[in-house]
């Protein structure tokens, strides 16, 4: 018996898929699931051991945050996680032109030594309390920052406002109170 000749079968018609609300909602979750992770996965990479946020602050007075709440440098340092990663990215970027870590000379304060600092240099430090020092979002930097129109200064100068880290008007030449060295964290994520 003779086979008909095929005839081309077309294929299904795709059935449109409409996602519901739910369904959506689910695509998104996973969606910011993926990209918390990819960032925690970044960080981690850049600071590791940095378990901290920079809520994790929210109700303390300055000078008096816990160490848990705070990130520490790899040099031990402490500062506010968002500034510490911040800061981690800066020096990444510092050794990639220059071959070597930032110097770091000092960052958070606690309260007493804020106190002490004062009572020793009243003209050269904030009243204790009111140091961006005590909250973790101020570096002292040496190793060529200590000085104005320093390589080290003009690099920080060009390049640390990309990372939300600024020497403030009042710490620049001509401010009120000239500090090459004070650098704060002022950028947000
Ligand atoms: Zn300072």
């Amino acid at each position: 018996m003779e086979r008909p000749p095929e005839t081309p079968v077309a294929p299904p018609t795709p059935v449109e898929m409409t996602p519901s609300a739910e369904e959506l909602a689910a695509i998104a979750e996973r969606e910011a699931e993926a990209e918390r992770a990819a960032r925690a996965a970044e960080r981690e990479a850049l600071l590791p051991g940095c378990d901290a946020s920079p809520e994790d602050i929210d109700g303390y007075a300055n000078g008096r945050i816990p160490q848990s709440a705070l990130c520490a440098l790899p040099s031990g340092d402490l500062l506010r996680a968002d500034a510490a990663y911040a800061f981690a990215a800066l020096n990444a970027a510092y050794r990639e032109a220059t071959g070597n870590d930032l110097c770091i000379g000092n960052t958070y304060r606690s309260y007493s030594q804020q106190v002490a600092l004062h009572a020793e240099k009243p003209s050269m430090t904030a009243e204790p309390g009111t140091s961006n020092h005590g909250w973790g979002t101020a570096v002292d930097l040496c190793g060529g920052a200590e000085r104005f129109g320093t390589a080290t200064y003009r690099w920080l100068s060009a390049n640390a406002p990309d990372y939300g880290w600024v020497n403030p008007d009042w710490a620049q030449a001509g401010g009120s109170r000239p500090e090459p060295w004070h650098w704060e964290f002022e950028g947000s994520e």
